[in-house]
């Protein structure tokens, strides 16, 4: 009773209320999803593959033993992509998640890139910030593109132990030097000889990833790509 209730109110909700581009806070026309046309079609693709050197390797050069590094679109300051990673991460706007996976999905996918790809594994957020947020909210983009790519989503082999929320009342420059998370393998087996893809939201620094990466390169025989939303140009 409850439950169709609530979803009754949704239905209302969805009629009265105005959808809105998560990019540019227009009203969205019928046939449009997430964001209007104008931003769909001003949305910076990097155009980064996973053929060619891209400003996402440079990033990780001499850092960790990756086979490639790339990201689907530039985050600035302000704009679009801002705005959409924003709504996504602290507004509930799960799903943004889903359309960017599908779209950068589907791009890999047509340029024949990561054919023999085994597993995909979102950054993970440690436990007490899962609870608060509700969601991971690398998940939808990570099933998205596991999904295009003929590939096993998989988001229990990599695991993050240290909390580092409190950072927030810290200076910057003691955040800068305690970004240090502690990401942690669950399983050395399954992931041996596979080829893993790692997806994160945003690259600014590549710490987390490195991170990250450093954890799963204690597979043997592990050939690992990663990928993010976007990349701080
Ligand atoms: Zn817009």
């Amino acid at each position: 009773m409850y439950s169709n209730l609530s979803n009754i109110i949704n239905d209302i909700n969805t009629i009265l209320l105005p959808r809105l581009c998560f990019g540019c806070n227009a009203l969205l026309y019928r046939g449009e999803e997430h964001i209007c046309t104008v931003c769909r079609n001003q949305l910076p693709l990097t155009d980064y593959n996973f053929n060619a050197e891209n400003q996402v390797d440079r990033i990780f050069y001499g850092r960790i033993n990756i086979i490639k590094a790339s990201a689907f679109l530039f985050f600035t300051e302000k704009g679009i992509v801002k705005n959409l990673v924003h709504f996504l991460k602290y507004k509930n706007q799960e799903q943004i998640g889903s359309f960017l996976g599908n779209w950068y999905g589907q791009l890999i996918k047509e340029n024949n890139f990561l054919i023999d790809l085994d597993y995909v594994i979102p950054v993970p957020l440690h436990p007490a910030k899962l609870r608060k947020r509700g969601y991971n909210q690398v998940a939808l983009f990570a099933r998205a593109i596991a999904e295009h790519l003929n590939a096993e989503y998989m988001d229990h082999f990599l695991i993050k132990t240290a909390n580092t929320r409190t950072q927030t009342k810290k200076t910057r420059l003691l955040r800068s030097q305690n970004t240090q998370a502690i990401y942690v393998l669950t399983d050395t087996y399954t992931l041996v000889n596979k080829n893993v893809l790692l997806l994160d939201d945003v690259i600014t620094t590549g710490a987390t990833m490195e991170a990250c990466a450093t954890a799963l390169s204690q597979t043997p025989g592990i050939r690992l790509y990663l990928a993010s939303m976007a990349v701080v140009p």
